[in-house]
């Protein structure tokens, strides 16, 4: 009799460990498991359980001896379906993470399994018990006789219009005693359904037809056909901020249902999506969903199965969105394609630009980047045609672009103001309370004060687990590590090492929140910041507040700089932005250039002309100039020059791979060793581009009590290359390093990882 071998990858493995274990399939599962099953296996010495996925099946006549039985499966309905397991592969081959990384990546948690046991035998069970709810159905007349009571007719007439869920009847007063006795004389049938939470019931379905402006239309005309022949494509709406590329989107998203087929909307920011969402539902109905980190376990495992059941036309959500299980995807819509937060920071370390390339060639869909200031890469890839590039100029209605100016911090501070805020920003803010109009305020550190150093002999109070300076908070009275949340309460006035006095420097949100509400007594102030957005839709409700025009200065991080579009604002400032421009990493200068035109972009978008004031002290800095004249194109010509020359991307692959452990001698070791054993490896096929540069230290080189090295390389990221990586890996495995450090690859980091 011939028996199923299966090849599974195990959860918890590391990347340079992390082969396919075989085992038996035992009876009462033959036949029922595929690549892409989740199951659960012994492992180790001990067999302890584990999750795994099964990569491959095979038949064979006799088992090898000593081979293991797999223990338990998960439902067919959770398998990875070949689709969603080809990504698992190309997350695999691109990021080196394990495949359980990967398929953690590609379903959501919800959809999981654990390890449990039941009645002593070890089996998988569901992170989420389902959550049903009853659903009644009329299905039946009310008998004459005996004489019905008042309750049982008002459940009857709540029917007629239509099955209700107990807890909808129980809204109206009708208690379940009522429905049980109801279903009894066959009035009634109940039924148990997924508990549907329709996160969008508050937004009307308010269709209203979509006219387009002659430059948008030009550019829906040049993307459809594209769209239309159902052949892998690629664009760049490149618009300036206020064009209208949403209703681009709308627009195309409409022709892809009609066409019958579905569409994929990524958007950077939690703080985006209530206003694409809105847009979405209020345009095309409920057959949307969405997908972010922002859900709840349950509320993203229903939205998930929803699209896995193939009832949704439409998905809207945040990096990890672009696994969606949706099928027949004709349209994907990656917008502010720029933004950084589509790289995932943990493994798989993958660059949602890859993942929506992949889907948009297997679905045979438009894949369409849209952003005001595109990455480098991206506009390069355009400018080499293998990107069609598409553009609106103008903003919508012929709005000017803001008027922008700078105040010069030095002079400020010469003319004797200590404040953060500006005597001119302080007068144009002023203007605005007695104009009616609303301000954005770009202030992109959050704390009150961001640096304590004793007055006595220079110290500087860090974090004990990471090498960061404390931020102290005013509202907790503590000093806070950004990083690790360490905390230092009440935060202290004297030096820990010598015992003389701190100084507390540096000026966060909170700080000039305060002195705001002290320079414009009568102005509303709502500060928006990852410390004021942690309750569960935040974001949501401040930015409805200030759209309703309950505050009149927003203040806050990136978070108000991108994709907001409030009528009556007319004045934005921007503050503290010279640290950002000194910062390491080569793309400092792409991501000041974009923050500032993304946020000055704010203003002025609808009848009241914008006017935006960056405060520097550099105000002569070619990148602030640039951002201020908002012109794109001048910032590309200078940009990829200095890419070229500097040999950074596009022009080859920067790849940080570090080494992280618990003793810093230790962790430098190992990047030595794995440097040579990857020049060692890389000399055996010596036409390959590959420099390597360091070990050096991150720039936080210890992060969560962990010490951090890297080495740089920059290389053609191919199949060659990969497979010397692997190579290297494999060796680096075999190495009998005291304490090895574990070793981490991103192909997407600016320098630090
Ligand atoms: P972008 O994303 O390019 O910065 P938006 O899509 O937010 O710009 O559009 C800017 C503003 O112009 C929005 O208020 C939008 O409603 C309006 N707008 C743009 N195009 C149209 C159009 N075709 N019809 C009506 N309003 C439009
Ligand atoms: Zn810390």
């Amino acid at each position: 009799m011939s028996l199923q071998i299966a090849q599974a990858a195990v959860n918890d493995a590391n990347i340079h460990f992390d082969r396919l274990y075989s085992y038996c399939v035992p009876p009462r599962l033959a036949g029922r498991l595929w690549p892409g099953s989740m199951v659960l296996v012994p492992f180790g010495r001990g067999n302890k359980p584990r999750m795994a996925v099964v990569l491959d099946v095979q038949e064979v006549e006799d088992a090898p001896d000593n081979l293991k039985t797999l223990l338990d499966a998960a439902p067919e309905e959770a398998r990875l379906t070949p689709d969603l397991m080809e990504l698992v592969r190309f997350l695999k081959e691109r990021t080196f993470c394990t495949w359980f990384e990967a398929v953690k990546a590609v379903i959501p948690y919800g959809a999981q399994y654990r390890p449990a046991v039941e009645n002593g035998r070890p089996v998988m069970q569901s992170r989420l018990t389902r959550s049903t709810e009853r659903l009644y159905t009329l299905t039946g007349e009310l008998p004459a006789a005996p004489k019905p009571g008042p309750r049982q007719l008002a459940a009857v007439q709540a029917l007629r219009q239509g099955p209700l869920t107990a807890r909808q009847l129980d809204e109206v007063g009708i208690s379940k005693s009522t429905l049980d006795s109801l279903c009894k004389k066959g009035v009634l049938t109940a039924c148990e359904q997924d508990k549907e939470i329709d996160l969008f019931a508050a937004i009307p379905f308010d269709p209203r037809p979509i006219t387009l402006s002659p430059e948008q239309q030009a550019v829906f005309w040049e993307l459809l056909p594209k769209l239309e022949d159902a052949q892998p494509h690629a664009a760049l709406l490149h618009g300036v901020t206020g064009s209208g590329k949403t209703m681009v989107f709308l627009k195309l998203i409409e022709r892809t249902l009609e066409l019958g087929r579905k569409a994929l909307v990524l958007v950077p920011e939690i703080s985006l999506t209530p206003q694409m969402i809105r847009r979405l539902k209020s345009t095309f109905g409920s057959r949307l969903a969405v997908q972010h980190s922002a859900l709840n376990n349950t509320e993203r495992l229903l939205q998930w199965r929803r699209i896995q059941q193939g009832n949704a036309d439409i998905v809207v959500g945040t990096r990890s969105a672009v696994f969606a299980p949706l099928q027949n995807i004709g349209l994907i819509i990656m917008d502010e394609e720029q933004e950084h937060t589509y790289q995932s920071e943990s493994a798989p370390r993958y660059d949602a630009h890859d993942i929506a390339k992949k889907r948009a060639a297997m679905e045979n869909s438009l894949l369409l980047f849209a952003s005001a200031t595109p990455l480098t890469e991206t506009y390069h890839a355009a400018q080499c045609g293998r990107l069609q590039l598409v553009r609106l100029q103008h903003r919508y209605g012929g709005k000017p672009l803001p008027q922008v100016d700078f105040v010069d911090m030095r002079a400020e501070l010469a003319a004797g103001n200590p404040r953060e805020v500006s005597g001119r920003l302080a007068q144009e803010l002023q203007k605005n309370l007695d104009h009616g109009e609303q301000s954005i305020l770009l202030l992109n550190r959050r704390g009150y004060r961001t640096v304590a150093m004793c007055t006595a002999c220079g110290h500087v109070l860090k974090c004990p687990h990471c090498s960061v300076p404390l931020v102290y908070h005013k509202p907790q009275q503590a000093l806070m590590c950004h990083h690790c949340g360490h905390t230092v309460q009440p935060a202290p006035t004297l030096c820990p090492d010598c015992g003389g006095k701190l100084a507390y420097s540096g000026f966060g949100t909170q700080r000039v929140e305060e002195e705001l509400s002290r320079l414009l007594p009568a102005a509303r102030i709502l500060r928006m910041d990852q410390d004021s957005t942690t309750k569960k839709n935040a974001h949501e409700t401040m930015l409805a507040q200030f759209a309703r025009h309950d505050y009149d200065i927003l203040l806050g991080t990136q978070m108000v700089a991108k994709g907001l579009d409030f009528e009556k604002v007319s004045l934005v400032g921007v503050l503290g932005i010279d640290s950002l421009l000194f910062g390491q990493g080569f793309r400092a200068y792409e991501s000041v250039f974009s923050l500032v035109t993304q946020v000055i972009g704010r203003g002025g978008r609808a009848d009241i002309p914008g006017r935006a004031l960056i405060q520097t002290t550099v105000p002569d800095h070619p990148v602030l100039q640039l951002a201020a004249a908002q012109d794109y194109e001048a910032f590309y010509r200078e940009e990829i020059t200095f890419r070229k020359f500097g040999l950074y991307p596009p022009f080859c692959a920067f790849c940080v791979v570090g080494f992280v452990g618990d003793k810093e001698q230790e962790v430098l070791t190992a990047a030595v060793r794995f440097g040579q054993l990857l020049g060692e490896t890389a000399a055996k096929t010596p036409q390959m581009p590959l420099r390597i540069l360091g070990p050096a230290p991150m720039n936080i080189v210890m992060l969560n009590s962990k010490y951090r090295y890297k080495l740089t390389l920059k290389c053609r990221n191919d199949a060659q290359f990969r497979a010397v990586m692997r190579q290297t890996l494999d060796a680096y495995d075999k190495e009998k390093l005291p304490a090895k450090a574990s070793v981490i690859l991103d192909f997407n980091s600016d320098g630090d990882i």
